[in-house]
């Protein structure tokens, strides 16, 4: 039998030469970041490419706030979560005359080619920045919620997921001896990706997500059916934070005029942090890597993600206009999987 590598990667011919580009990290961080940056840097350097790292995403970039990296800048970062050279929100980058300021910035260091490697609001940032300045633009998704439009999987992910259920596993011992529901909520403010696998593999009795309207009376009902016929004194429900504030309460505190007595735990930040999977490091190596081969094979305005096992490049325009929906059919085993 044939041994498969765990991502088929394309062959991209190299056709213009580029001599300095910048990588940043932008937005929510995420672990496996610092794989992304390592492998965009070791590949750029074996190209004879020099790579300048911008701190702080696009607020480092519009301060001028960047240093070369060499090899050793990279080493012994393949391991850490978060990102070495930080991350940020940055209200200006909304601005195009800021964005025009960036342009000039990097022209001035003789930097050719931008690297961004963050969510969905980061790399629409990357996309308007490219069409306005024409300064090639390669997008990594770098997200735990895993909901950006074109590819399967996300850098961070596959670890929040890990990191989600090693809480929840805890959590159900608790829940089972004292006969509780317990309410876990996942970060997921539009997407209920992340709520959904971790709802599945963590065995949970109820799984809410942002994108199906939430009927308390029918959840109530159900949890009270599975209490009374003895299948259900305990359980995990898992839902995703949602747009709106306190939503986990809001539901418990509707559950209770129902006469159910949920527990509630908000796992939060906890999901962001720690050392990256072995999924998640090999994932944003090869997306680090090849971001480089991208550009020096001509592509610009694309985001490098993943899909049906092979690394593939997707236009960031395509990020902005369509929105990547939470697959039905997994949504059908989840509810076939509860008792
Ligand atoms: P994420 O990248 O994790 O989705 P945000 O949505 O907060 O995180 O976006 C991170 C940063 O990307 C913003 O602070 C801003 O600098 C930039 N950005 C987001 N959306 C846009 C936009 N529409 N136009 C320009 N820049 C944007």
């Amino acid at each position: 039998m044939e041994i498969k590598p765990m991502y088929t990667l394309p062959s991209l011919e190299p056709i213009c030469s580029i001599s300095t580009v910048a990588v940043l990290t932008s937005g929510g961080d995420a672990p496996g970041m610092n794989a992304a940056i390592r492998g965009v840097v070791r590949s750029a350097l074996s190209q004879n490419i020099s790579v300048f790292g911008i701190q702080r995403g696009f607020s480092g970039l519009l301060q001028d706030d960047m240093h070369l990296l060499n090899s050793s800048s990279v080493s012994n970062i393949v391991q850490r979560g978060g990102t070495f050279l930080k991350s940020a929100r940055c209200p200006e980058f909304h601005d195009s005359n800021n964005r025009h300021r960036a342009a000039k910035i990097l022209s001035q260091r003789g930097i050719e080619a931008l690297i961004v490697i963050g969510g969905d609001g980061s790399l629409t940032g990357a996309h308007l920045f490219e069409e306005e300045t024409g300064i090639p633009v390669i997008g990594l998704p770098g997200t735990i919620d895993n909901d950006i439009f074109g590819t399967e999987d996300t850098i961070g992910f596959d670890t929040a997921m890990n990191t989600a259920l090693d809480a929840i596993d805890r959590i159900r011992d608790t829940a089972d001896s004292h006969e509780r529901h317990f309410l876990v909520e996942v970060m997921g403010r539009n997407s209920g990706f992340l709520a959904t696998h971790v709802g599945i593999a963590a065995g949970a009795e109820m799984i809410l997500v942002p994108e199906y309207a939430i009927n308390i009376e029918e959840v109530a009902l159900q949890l009270a059916t599975s209490r009374r016929s003895g299948m259900g004194s305990s359980g995990i429900i898992v839902v995703a934070e949602g747009n709106k504030p306190n939503l986990t309460h809001g539901i418990a505190q509707q559950l209770e005029q129902h006469g159910l007595t949920p527990h509630i735990s908000i796992l939060g930040h906890i999901q962001r942090g720690g050392r990256p999977s072995g999924h998640d490091r090999v994932l944003a190596s090869c997306l680090g890597s090849i971001s480089i081969d991208y550009l020096l094979a001509g592509y610009s305005d694309i985001m490098v993600g993943v899909s049906d096992g092979s690394v593939v490049d997707v236009p960031l325009d395509d990020l902005i206009r369509y929105r990547k929906g939470l697959d039905p059919e997994l949504l059908k085993i989840a509810l076939q999987l509860h008792k």
